[in-house]
């Protein structure tokens, strides 16, 4: 496809992806998938290629690229395995509260996460709610040097494989003003992550739930001001939910060349079956679809390139992106007939592993609700 790219440099860096992402992942994708092992020294590898701190400023070890670039080399990632364009997406996500509002000794630690040597977890969904994440119960109160937290985190992407964990748990009062964040480290006494979840797909980036059972971390952890966590945890999220937007679209491209290298090769009643227009409707619909969805996507991303509010656009871009990706992986299988419902072609994983973007990151009824307040306040 023809993209349209600011600069050479960019057209270079989407040139690197694709060449990584053929010689990196396309051959271990399905053992890793098969077996649900997370790839840690896959996400090294793809942190010496700087491919982790692209939106970054250079002068904390970032590629200082703009968001727009960032999000195309995501989407390239996905498009040859998701679980490794998440773990990118969800790093990416988890370097933020630092980078935008730590301490300058928390700072410090900012190149070594931007070269993925120090992998991140963002900590906000427990059990009894996602949505509802201001409500959240996890509970810290200081006790002499240190806070001391308890509490349980839920579905949390590198639990157990991480080096550092924003956990996103209550100081003060009840609702979002009451919630900070604070920075711990994989060896903090108490936090205990548990067994990783079974899932439908992505299994080789599932989540596990953190249990903080009395756990000690340092005062000085905290990130921004007491109370500022809500406020701390929204805003990474309108920029991960962008990451999330550009895994659906490589996912939906994905799925729709698969489909149409099939559909022009397959025959029946002696011809390819693209040529039958109920086939050719249904790819072009989908042709549709993931050009809209990244569309919608590079607009948004513009918009905090230029630095204009789009909290509003990231979450038209999620919505959007992720429910597209959901239709045409459902689609490219019906392509496929048959042989779309079997392993033995990726169009079966690019289904199942659709429907965890409509959930994560605010599931789509959030989004809603996101866009809906902005129309009606
Ligand atoms: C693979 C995976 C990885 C994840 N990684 C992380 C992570 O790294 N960090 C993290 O913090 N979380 C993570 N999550 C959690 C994820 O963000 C939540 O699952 C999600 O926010 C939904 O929360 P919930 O599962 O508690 O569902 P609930 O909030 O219980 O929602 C259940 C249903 O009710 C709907 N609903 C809820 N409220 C409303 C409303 N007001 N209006 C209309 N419908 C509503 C929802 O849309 C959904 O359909 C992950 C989840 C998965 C599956």
């Amino acid at each position: 496809m023809d993209r349209l790219l600011p600069t050479p440099e960019a057209h270079d860096l989407l040139d690197l992806t694709r060449e990584l992402a053929t010689r990196e992942l396309a051959g271990k994708v399905d053992d890793y998938e098969a077996r649900g092992e997370f790839p840690r020294e896959v996400l090294r590898t793809i942190g010496r290629s700087g491919l982790l701190g692209l939106p970054y400023d250079e002068s904390v070890g970032g590629a200082g690229q703009p968001y727009e670039i960032y999000l195309q080399v995501l989407e390239i990632l996905a498009g040859t395995w998701l679980g490794i364009a998440e773990a990118v997406s969800v790093h990416t996500l988890s370097c933020f509260p630092v980078a935008a509002f730590g301490s300058e000794r928390q700072r410090k630690a900012l190149p070594e996460m931007l070269g993925g040597e120090l992998l991140g977890a963002y900590c906000l969904s427990e059990p009894q709610g996602g949505s509802d994440a201001a409500n959240l119960t996890t509970r810290a109160v200081p006790d002499g040097e240190d806070w001391l937290v308890n509490g349980t985190k839920a579905w949390i992407t590198h639990g157990g494989s991480a080096d550092f964990y924003n956990i996103f748990c209550r100081t003060g009062g009840p609702g979002a003003k009451g919630i900070s964040c604070l920075l711990a480290d994989a060896n903090t006494p108490g936090l205990l992550p548990q067994a990783r979840e079974r899932l439908m797909g992505l299994r080789s980036s599932a989540p596990a739930q953190i249990v903080l059972d009395n756990a000690r971390i340092p005062h000085d952890r905290i990130v921004g001001e007491e109370g500022q966590g809500f406020a701390i945890a929204m805003k990474a999220l309108d920029a991960g939910r962008l990451g999330i937007a550009a895994c659906a679209v490589g996912l939906a491209q994905a799925a729709l060349s698969y489909a149409v290298s099939y559909a022009r090769e397959r025959e029946q009643f002696g011809q390819p079956i693209g040529r039958f227009q109920g086939v050719g409707f249904m790819l072009a619909d989908m042709a549709t679809q993931v050009s809209a969805a990244r569309a919608l996507l590079l607009s948004a991303a513009r918009l905090k390139d230029a630095g204009r509010p789009f909290s509003t656009e990231a979450a038209k871009a999620k919505l959007f992106a992720t429910d597209a990706a959901m239709r045409v992986t459902t689609d490219a299988v019906q392509v496929l007939g048959g042989y779309g419902y079997v392993a033995d072609h990726p169009v079966e994983r690019w289904f199942r592993e659709a429907k965890v973007l409509q959930i994560v990151e605010g599931t789509n009824q959030i989004q809603r609700m996101v866009i809906a307040r902005s129309l009606t306040g």
